[in-house]
C-alpha cells in the first residue's frame, strides 16, 4: 500500500501568509485534513506533519517522510505577494526530482487549472547556493511537491477555492501517479458509517429515497440542502421551494444557528461540515464546542467572518458544492 506523506505548511505560532482575517495556516490545515480523508478512503497510508493547529517542526516532518518511507509527499501552502495580487496555482519540485515529483505537481496544476485557477506552472526553486530554497523538498528523499494552491491576497482566487475540490484534485492526482496496487481495501468503516448514517436520517426524516451507499455523492448533497429547506418551511413557516439548491430564494428565507442549538438543522450543518472534511464533527444534531470549533475553522477557510454562527453566508458557502 503507497505510503504519501500530506503535509500543512507553517501553524500554530507560525501564521505563514495573512491576509485580513485570512490566515494561511488555516487553508493549509483544511486542505491537508480534507486530501488526508480522500486518501485514506482509497486505502492510503497518509502520514500527517499536523492535523490541528499547532506548530510544525520541519527536522521532525523530514524525517518522518524519510524514515517511514513516504513514496510521495505533498505540502500545501497558500502563495502571497506584494503589490498588485497575483493569481493562481503554482509547485514545487526537488531538483534531486527523477520525474514523477514534477509529473505530480504538473497533476495537480492540470487539476487546478480545470477549477478555474490560472497555471502558473511546475519549476524547481534554487537558493545561492544551487540547492532547493524549501527545506521540505531538499530535505526529503521521495518525490516531493510543495503546493501553492491560491494566492491568500487575491479575492477572486479566494472566493473560488473551495476546500473539498482542492482535495479531491490533490487526492486525485496522488491516485493516478501512486496507483495502489494492492487490493481494494474497503473505505475507512468509520467514516463511511457516519455517511450512511447521514444517508438513512435523510431518507426516514424527509422521506428521500436515497442510496445508503456510505459515499456523499451529488445527490446526497443536494439532499442535505432540500433538508434544510423543508426545515425552514416547517419550522419557521416559510414557503420556500424544495429544490436542493441554496440560492437566493433560500438564502432570503433562512435562519442563523448558533452554538447551542439543538435539532435537524444542526444535523444537516453537521453533516455538511463532515462531508467537507471536518471529520471530527459527529452528525448528532448538537451544537457542542467541537462543531463551533468546525464552523469557525470552514468560516476561515472559506474567507468568511469567524463568529461561530451559521448564518445565510456561511449557510451558503456550505451547502453550495
Ligand atoms: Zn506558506
Amino acid at each position: 500500500m503507497p505510503k504519501i506523506a500530506i503535509y500543512a505548511g507553517h501553524g500554530g505560532s507560525d501564521y505563514g501568509a495573512v491576509s485580513g482575517a485570512l490566515r494561511e495556516k488555516d487553508f493549509n490545515l483544511a486542505i491537508s485534513n480534507a486530501t488526508s480523508d480522500i486518501l485514506r478512503r482509497l486505502g492510503y497510508d497518509v502520514l500527517n506533519n499536523r492535523t490541528t493547529d499547532v506548530d510544525r517542526n520541519i527536522t521532525r516532518d523530514v524525517e518522518m517522510a524519510n524514515n517511514q518511507g513516504a513514496d510521495a509527499l505533498v505540502e500545501i501552502h497558500m502563495n502571497s505577494n506584494e503589490g498588485t495580487p497575483g493569481t493562481g496555482s503554482e509547485a514545487f519540485y526537488s531538483i534531486k526530482d527523477t520525474g514523477k515529483g514534477q509529473a505530480l505537481a504538473e497533476a495537480i496544476l492540470a487539476g487546478m487549472e480545470r477549477l478555474g485557477f490560472v497555471n502558473r506552472g511546475a519549476r524547481v526553486h534554487i537558493n545561492a547556493n544551487g540547492q532547493d530554497t524549501f527545506g521540505i523538498l531538499r530535505l526529503t528523499n521521495m518525490p516531493a511537491v510543495l503546493f501553492e494552491a491560491a494566492f491568500i491576497n487575491n479575492p477572486q482566487d479566494m472566493q473560488k477555492l473551495n476546500i473539498q475540490s482542492v482535495a479531491d484534485v490533490i487526492g486525485g492526482a496522488v491516485a493516478r501517479l501512486f496507483p495502489t496496487t494492492a487490493p481494494p481495501v474497503p473505505p475507512n468503516p468509520e467514516w463511511s458509517a457516519r455517511i450512511r448514517n447521514i444517508q438513512s436520517t435523510l431518507n426516514s426524516r424527509y422521506g428521500f429515497n436515497l442510496t445508503v451507499d456510505g459515499a456523499p455523492g451529488p445527490l446526497t448533497r443536494s439532499a442535505l440542502v432540500k433538508g434544510f429547506q423543508t426545515e425552514l418551511n416547517r419550522q419557521f413557516g416559510r414557503n420556500i421551494t424544495i429544490d436542493g439548491i441554496f440560492g437566493p430564494e433560500t438564502r432570503a428565507a433562512t435562519v442563523n444557528v448558533r452554538p447551542g442549538a439543538r435539532g435537524n438543522m444542526t444535523f444537516l450543518i453537521q453533516a455538511a461540515l463532515f462531508i467537507r472534511g471536518f471529520t471530527d464533527v459527529n452528525p448528532d444534531g448538537v451544537f457542542g464546542p467541537i462543531t463551533e470549533n468546525a464552523v469557525r475553522q470552514f468560516q476561515r477557510a472559506a474567507g468568511l467572518n469567524v463568529d461561530s454562527i451559521v448564518g445565510p453566508n456561511t449557510q451558503n458557502a456550505l451547502f453550495n458544492w
